[in-house]
């Protein structure tokens, strides 16, 4: 199904928003910051999958970040594919560990995620699910300073010529 991404972006944010705001004594504080333009794009995903694969990566951000961490959730067009990421303040990821992230299974520092709860196959799902799209994910992280996670997703540009097929220079032409 064809979905407005901005809308969908800001629906999964609302509801974090609102988890923090409606809860008196959370475990760990968060704060959201969005940087998400009024953007008219629509993507052909399946909408439940794609909040899916956000949810996990937000919780994520949520989980290895200490208290009161903010979290930056951005929405960019790079004209044939439209990029998510969000950003976080927590413990980053080791470079030795970073191509293995989206591994079935694969968790940083065992005992410590164990800890956290969690099975460690977030990440490989939501690869899986994103290259099913036809889309790309991606991790850019410092150690002790914090993670972002990129979700880049096709779409078809809105094109002019297209608009111009309906309205007769091309029988004039011939
Ligand atoms: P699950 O998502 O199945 O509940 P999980 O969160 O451990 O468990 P993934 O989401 O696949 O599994 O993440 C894999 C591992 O990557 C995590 O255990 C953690 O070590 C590391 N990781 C993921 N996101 C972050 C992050 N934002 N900052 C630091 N480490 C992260
Ligand atoms: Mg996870």
């Amino acid at each position: 199904e064809f979905i407005n991404i901005a809308n969908l972006f800001n629906y999964v944010l609302d509801r974090f928003d609102m988890i923090i705001a409606n809860d008196d004594k959370p475990e760990k504080y968060y704060t959201v910051k969005r940087v998400i333009p009024d953007f008219q794009i629509w993507v052909d995903v399946d909408t439940s999958k794609l909040t899916q694969v956000l949810d996990n990566i937000m919780n994520n951000a949520i989980k290895y970040s200490p208290d009161g961490g903010v979290i930056t959730a951005r929405l960019e067009d790079h004209q044939t594919e439209v990029v998510l990421s969000i950003t976080d303040q927590g413990l980053g990821i080791p470079n030795k560990d970073v191509t293995q992230i989206f591994d079935r299974f694969f968790r940083v520092d065992k005992a410590r995620s164990r800890a956290q709860g969690g099975t460690g196959l977030g990440l490989a799902i939501s690869k899986e699910i994103i290259e099913r799209f036809g889309g790309r994910v991606w991790v850019e992280s410092t150690e002790g300073r914090g993670s972002t996670f990129f979700v880049a997703l096709p779409y078809e540009p809105y094109n002019e010529i297209d608009d111009d097929w309906d309205d007769g220079d091309w029988d004039e032409e011939r």
